[in-house]
């Protein structure tokens, strides 16, 4: 049977950089790999076909002399074109399928230990409690180990016997094709032994679902999505694995006055009409109780004032942030009739002259302009 060009093979141009042919031979191992398509012969053929044509091209001096040869420059080299068990072979393969056989790598192997499960609970704090710092107390449930058989699943005084299936080695090795895949034992999960005697307490699960109290210790100066971690207050690990975390997530809630926006505090105060014309103190409200404030005449609604070092001091370090007073100018309603007197007649006496009133007369220029332009 003639060959298949090597390059039409993997689909690229002749002149194709190395990470193409990688990319277009990793989909094509992918696509015909053995163990998706159990004993179709045709994929089986086209998986060892790619394999050669990749061994080949991503040789440099293999590839050379194909450029120049053809498969008659190749074909002693590369051992008749069989394309196995080349030198290279096992680290394209590691390489390309490690995402494929990832999984049962880690954790070592046999033995089976797993590390529990990290869990996460949402504390919800008010402002000052995130601010100045705090210890809670919280219920979680969490599994923990089993006490009468002491997490190992099996009734006291019985002990685990040896895996049949595997012969306590905890991986199988499965044929398929003409490859061979080593996997983890389906009997035993990879532990090797099998509980014959389960523990009545936990049916051999080895752990118990249980609720614990922690007490929190908050650090001052936290915020919403602040994270603590309490080191092994997780979930037990499973077959004697460590166990996992506890994340404790802050949320903090929204507070009647102030907003927060990292390390400064925002805060909107009501002005009267008289007191933004004539300035005057005001009492303000900061997280350490009520400060003074002082409004020079003509105070704008809207305008800002900064109280320094009146915020959050940050979690992380660094100085306190600022309180940050926007000022509202309130409209005076249920006027006496003498009220309404004394403003009818400030009004009069305000008439005509422009620079009482800045952002006005700038305003109305502008309106002329816009119509004049028109
Ligand atoms: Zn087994
Ligand atoms: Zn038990």
């Amino acid at each position: 049977m003639a060959k298949r060009d090597y390059y039409e093979v993997l689909g690229v141009e002749r002149g194709a950089s190395e990470a193409d042919l990688k990319k277009s031979y990793r989909r094509l191992a992918m696509k015909f790999h053995p163990d998706r398509n159990p004993g179709d012969k045709e994929a089986e053929d086209s998986f060892k076909e790619a394999n050669e044509a990749y061994e080949v091209l991503s040789d440099a001096s293999k590839r050379a002399a194909y450029d120049q040869y053809g498969h008659a420059g190749v074909d002693q080299s590369a051992g008749g074109g069989q394309g196995f068990g080349g030198a290279n072979f096992s680290d394209i393969f590691g390489d390309v399928f490690s995402d494929f056989f990832g999984g049962g790598g880690r954790g070592g192997g046999r033995g089976g230990a797993q590390r529990g499960s990290d869990l996460r609970y949402t504390l919800e704090l008010n402002l000052e409690e995130a601010v100045r710092g705090t210890t809670v107390s919280i219920r979680v449930p969490t599994l923990v180990n089993c006490t009468p058989c002491d997490g190992s699943g099996s009734k006291k005084g019985s002990t685990p016997s040896t895996c049949p299936t595997c012969g306590g080695i905890g991986q199988v090795r499965m044929q398929q094709g003409f490859f061979s895949v080593q996997q983890t034992c389906p009997r035993c999960h990879g532990q090797g032994k099998i509980i014959t005697d389960p523990c009545p307490a936990c049916h051999g699960e080895g752990r118990v679902e249980e609720y614990k109290t922690l007490s929190v210790k908050v650090p001052p100066g936290v915020d919403t999505g602040d994270r603590i971690r309490l080191s092994g207050e997780g979930e037990a690990g499973a077959h004697g694995g460590p166990t996992g975390d506890l994340y404790v997530v802050i949320s903090v809630r929204e507070h009647a006055i102030f907003q927060r926006d990292g390390k400064h505090l925002y805060c909107e105060v009501p002005i009267s009409y008289t007191e933004a014309a004539l300035g005057g103190e005001l009492e303000v409200p900061t997280l350490d109780g009520r400060v003074k404030l002082r409004i020079p005449e003509g105070t704008q609604t809207g305008k800002q004032f900064r109280l320094r070092g009146k915020g959050v001091a940050p979690v992380r370090g660094g100085g306190a942030g600022d309180l940050l007073c926007r000022v509202a100018v309130e409209t005076p309603v249920n006027l006496s009739r003498r009220q309404r007197e004394l403003l009818e007649e400030l009004r009069d006496s305000l008439e005509g002259d422009s620079s009482h009133s800045p952002k006005a007369s700038g305003w109305f220029e502008g309106v002329k302009r816009f119509f004049g332009d028109l």
